[in-house]
This record gives structure tokens, C-alpha cells and sequence, in this order.
């Protein structure tokens, strides 16, 4: 049976793109060898490393003056290593779900030690982060304002680039290249390569060069994101797989036509899904319409229904889809609707919904 992989991660692959990663397990670039056992000091990985950092811009349209890097450590290491980087005197927050909270955190560590203050501006967690804070000003004199694009478990986002003139730092984790954006607003962007570019491992740091080098505390040389550009994102032994891989998703969203052309194919797939949730008897949306992410759309029954959750489980699985159970923090259900799913998949999983709903 066919699956259909609705899993919010670490990451969903294009078939075309795992067919080559497969095949370059065993035979690299024409090497005779694994990509798995090359050296990253060698030209042919060089290659990959200098592809995937130009691509990286070409995708998003990236203005000069920006570098691309493939680090380690994961989103979660970016929470503290931004403002050990870029917070001088303040910056400005919004908590709109668990990684928002996580980079706050993080950011209070980075100042109670070195300085330099974290102001949160709104929150929603008094609603489960059900919806995206609209009652906030950014103040103008921050280092920096953070946000997290997309709030991968609660399926809220943040589909724009703020219009302010405080420089913006985003956590773009679950949703990088589902949209253009106008990166001359940021400062810097950042994420777990995992879920839109390629498999766990990698993180990637896209960096406006002139705001480094700025603060006067000392940074340990493997949290410095200049030393990582000195070396062209080879200080240390980098996540080759992963960075391999990335570039053969990144290949194929150019050959795709780009990130508009993404944007279109995942605005669609989120039509279907959302179409179908607020047409249904059972079934309901867990968050603000208005705020709804198009890479993760949860769902819960509705109450006079809740116990037939488990069975729609079972019945999905059984029809081949995969990963829909929703966060702990919210229940339900959660289908990604990551760039690399097929419209296809959402076409089967609402036929599934449709059915099961026919059935009670
Ligand atoms: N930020 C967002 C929006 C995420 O979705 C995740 C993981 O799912 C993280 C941060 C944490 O990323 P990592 O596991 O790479 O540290």
C-alpha cells in the first residue's frame, strides 16, 4: 500500500531526491566511494559545500553581503548562538509556542551572563498558541526583533516579512523556502535543515556578514559564526550527508520552478486540507483561521465526537497514512504539508476524512 507521509519530521524527502542520495551512498560524484566515507576535505565535497551555499541564496533571492552556512547543533543551538552573536543591548521577542519559548530562554542565559536585555513583547500562550499575537509594537532601538516563522506544533505562521524598520532575526525551521521572503529585512535566519531542505543533522544559518563582530564578549571559535565563514562552513568536520542531500532538494526546487512556485503548489495543499476541516461534521481546526500554517494544519474532533479519535487514527492507518497524530501539547491531529508532499497525499488523506465521516 501506498504511504502517505504526513510526519511534522525530522523531515520528508522528494523521491527523486532519495534515489539519488541512495545512489550516491555508493558511488559518490564518481569517486567508487560513499558519500558516507569521503573526505569533506576533498573537491568533490568541496563542490557540494560551495553548490549548496550558492543555491541556498539563489533560492531566496539573497542580496549581497549575506553568507550561507551548514552548521551543527540544530535549531536548538541557534537559540543561544544568535544572541551571543548579535545582542549588544536588546532585543525583542514574540512567544508563540514552544521554540519561541526555547529561544527566549536561551537568550535570557546568553544576557544573564554577558549582559543586555530580553523584552517579550506578546504571547499566546494564555490560549495554547492558538494564534499569532497581533497587539504589539517592535521598538525601534533593539539589536534585533526574533520570531518563529511557522509554530510547527501548534500549525500557526507568520507568513510575512514584518514591515519595521528594527532588523528582524527568524526561526525558520519548518518553513523555509515554502514562500519568498524579503531577506533584506533580516539580520539573519535560521533553522533545523530538516523538515523543507534535508535530512536531520544540519542547520542552517543564513547571516547579514556587516552585524558580526559587533560585540565585545568573547565567543568560543565553534559559536562564532565569523570563523564559520572564514572557513567556508568547514571549520569543523559539517554534516556532510545532510549538506549533500540538501543540495539535491535544493536542485529541485530550482528545476521546480523556485520558492513562488513552492508557495502556489503548498498554498493549494493547505486549500484542501482547510476545505475539508471546516466543511466537516466531526472535525474542527485548532487554531485562529487567520493564522493558520500551510505546513502544519492540526485538527481536532469535535467534542461531541472526541471519542472517535482513536478509531480515525486506526482507520488512517490503515489507508496508509502516516504521522498525523498531533503534539502532545495539542491533541488531535497534525498533517505536515512539508514541500516535499505531494498534493496527492492530501488528496487521499481528505478522501480518508470524507469517508470515515460518511461512516458516523
Ligand atoms: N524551531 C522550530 C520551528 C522547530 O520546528 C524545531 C523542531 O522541530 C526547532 C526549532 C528545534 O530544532 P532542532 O531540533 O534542530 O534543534
Amino acid at each position: 500500500m501506498k504511504k502517505h507521509n504526513f510526519t511534522a519530521g525530522p523531515c520528508i524527502l522528494n523521491d527523486l531526491v532519495l534515489k539519488d542520495a541512495a545512489s550516491a551512498c555508493l558511488n559518490f560524484a564518481g569517486t567508487g566511494l560513499s558519500v558516507l566515507e569521503v573526505s569533506h576535505r576533498d573537491k568533490e565535497f568541496d563542490a557540494v559545500m560551495l553548490e549548496a551555499r550558492n543555491l541556498f541564496k539563489e533560492l531566496l533571492d539573497v542580496p549581497e553581503g549575506y553568507e550561507v552556512l551548514f552548521l551543527g547543533g540544530g535549531a536548538s543551538l541557534q537559540f543561544y548562538q544568535v544572541p551571543l552573536n548579535l545582542l549588544k543591548k536588546k532585543a525583542a521577542f514574540i512567544n508563540t509556542g514552544t521554540w519561541a519559548t526555547n529561544a527566549i530562554k536561551q537568550a535570557k542565559i546568553m544576557t544573564q551572563v554577558y549582559g543586555g536585555e530580553v523584552e517579550v513583547l506578546a504571547s499566546s500562550e494564555d490560549k495554547n498558541f492558538s494564534y499569532i499575537p497581533k497587539d504589539f509594537v517592535i521598538p525601534e532601538d533593539v539589536d534585533y526583533f526574533h520570531f518563529t516563522t511557522n509554530n510547527t506544533i501548534y500549525g500557526t505562521e507568520i507568513r510575512k516579512d514584518f514591515d519595521t524598520k528594527a532588523r528582524l532575526v527568524a526561526d525558520m525551521s519548518s518553513d523555509i523556502f515554502s514562500r519568498p521572503v524579503d531577506v533584506s529585512k533580516y539580520d539573519l535566519i535560521y533553522g533545523g535543515a530538516q523538515k523543507n531542505i534535508g535530512p536531520a543533522g544540519a542547520t542552517f544559518v543564513l547571516v547579514k556578514t556587516d552585524v558580526l563582530g559587533q560585540v565585545d564578549r568573547p565567543l568560543p571559535d565553534m559559536l562564532n559564526y565569523q570563523i564559520h565563514i572564514k572557513k567556508d562552513s568547514m571549520f569543523n568536520t559539517p554534516p556532510v550527508f545532510p549538506v549533500y542531500v540538501a543540495l539535491q532538494t535544493m536542485k529541485w526546487y530550482k528545476e521546480l520552478g523556485g520558492v513562488k512556485v513552492l508557495e502556489k503548489m503548498n498554498l493549494d495543499k493547505a486549500a484542501l486540507i482547510y476545505d475539508a476541516i471546516d466543511s466537516s461534521k466531526i472535525f474542527r481546526g485548532t487554531v485562529n483561521p487567520e493564522d493558520r500554517s500551510i505546513m502544519n494544519a492540526c485538527f481536532v474532533m469535535k467534542d461531541e465526537y472526541k471519542e472517535l479519535e482513536k478509531e480515525f487514527a486506526t482507520f488512517a492507518a490503515s489507508r496508509g497514512m502516516v504521522g498525523i497524530k498531533g503534539h502532545r501539547s495539542v491533541g488531535g491531529f497534525r498533517a505536515s504539508l512539508y514541500n516535499a508532499l505531494p498534493i496527492e497525499s492530501v488528496q487521499s488523506l481528505v478522501s480518508v476524512m470524507k469517508e470515515f465521516e460518511a461512516k458516523h
